[in-house]
């Protein structure tokens, strides 16, 4: 048995954010990674905060967003345009590469290591035979895992074709054939776009055809239904959060312990839980703290309030039929849309309109 002060499990954005962040501070950890290499292939929308977070180049940008569009179930459109790039697309591969990139020491990434045990009591974790006592265990395995001591989020299949064609950022609400999600189309470099939808209606056992045969009903979609797609993907996303996110010598970090419901700010929240750990992983190591316990009230203050406004905002569209929808998105389609940002701020005017729709229906 080998003995470490972390073992973190997992080399996603979560894990590898932390590992960083521990290997400059001369922590003694190791993260243990089941897969053979690092970096996953998807597309993602990223703010500027946070790709300057993550220390990422501007090598890594696919496509700076500058204008986003909205389409309403019977295809009313709201847009907005901003002077200045408001973030980027980038791939979660570079972003994966790019930290993985800024650890010195790769021996302490064990790849090839498939976590198959986590005995929180003993503070021992097992993977492909061998076992790490240790002081502190970090999980940041994500939101699709089988260990038995953890318990899933909620989650929302995502399915996604890159195809040949042109077009802008583009977000289609239809609680229809998309309920508790939506479509969306993202521009890449080259030429192509990533066209995709998530729902919660999406089980295991749908087919890809059938899946691909819901993508092209988003009636914005079907044009592209014709189109031989370059590559198709699919992935999960939490769309809940699960507490208890600590214990004694225990956090969860990333997606293993939910999700921002919306907007796609998934990279952020992995980013901001390896630093509110990293905090806490120090604090125990330098003997200020006995338990971890507390992270859930740390992060319930500084993230948690951010999660639970975009939760009700998600509870909101789901409530809501289509035709509703298509209300406000037509009191919307002639006003200027108020605020700086591109997404939130759409969002956020189609929710307050929603709220006064639905406090006097027809
Ligand atoms: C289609 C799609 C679109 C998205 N769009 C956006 C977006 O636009 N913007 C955004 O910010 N976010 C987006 N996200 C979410 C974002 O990609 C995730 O939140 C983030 O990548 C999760 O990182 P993570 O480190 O928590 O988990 P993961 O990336 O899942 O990493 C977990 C790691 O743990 C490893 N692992 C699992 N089990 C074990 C085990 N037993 N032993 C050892 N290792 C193990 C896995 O191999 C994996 O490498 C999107 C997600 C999807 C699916």
């Amino acid at each position: 048995m080998i003995e470490k002060d972390v073992v973190v499990i997992g080399a996603g954005v979560a894990g590898l954010s932390l590992s960083k962040m521990l290997e400059k501070s001369n922590i003694d950890f190791v993260t243990l990674e089941k897969n053979y290499s690092i970096g996953k292939y998807g597309n993602r929308i990223i703010n500027k905060e946070i790709f300057r977070k993550l220390d990422m180049e501007t090598d890594d940008i696919i496509r700076p967003i500058k204008k986003m569009k909205f389409y309403s179930p019977s295809e009313i459109k709201i847009s907005k345009e901003s002077a200045i790039e408001r973030g980027y697309v980038i791939n979660l591969r570079d972003v994966e590469k790019r930290i993985y990139s800024q650890i010195e020491d790769k021996k302490n990434i064990a790849l090839n290591h498939a976590v198959n045990g986590i005995d929180l009591k003993e503070s021992i974790v097992s993977a492909n035979g061998m076992e790490v006592k240790t002081k502190i265990i970090i999980i940041s395995s994500g939101c699709v895992n089988n260990f038995e001591s953890i318990k899933n989020s909620k989650r929302v299949l995502c399915y996604t074709k890159e195809i040949p064609s042109e077009d802008d950022i583009t977000v289609i609400l239809n609680n229809e054939i998309a309920h508790g999600f939506y479509g969306w189309v993202i521009p890449l470099s080259n030429g192509n776009i990533e066209i995709g939808f998530g729902s919660d209606r999406l089980g295991k056992d749908i087919s890809k055809a059938s899946l691909s045969e819901m993508l092209y009903k988003l009636p914005y979609l079907h044009k592209y239904k014709d189109i031989r797609p370059l590559r198709e993907l699919g992935g999960f996303i939490p769309t809940s959060i699960i507490t208890p996110m600590s214990g004694e010598n225990w956090i969860k970090i990333g997606d293993v312990s939910g999700g921002e419901p919306m907007m796609g700010g998934s990279i952020h929240k992995c980013f901001d839980e390896a630093k509110l750990s990293f905090d806490l992983i120090k604090r125990m190591l330098n003997g200020e703290i006995r338990s971890l316990d507390i992270y859930d009230n740390i992060w319930g203050n500084k993230i948690g309030s951010d999660i639970k406004k975009q939760e009700s905002i998600r509870n909101l569209i789901d409530s809501s039929k289509n035709t509703e929808i298509d209300r406000v998105f037509l009191s919307l389609v002639d006003k200027e849309i108020e605020g700086e940002g591109l997404i939130n701020n759409i969002f956020k005017n189609i929710i307050t309109n929603l709220q006064k729709i639905k406090a006097r229906p027809m």
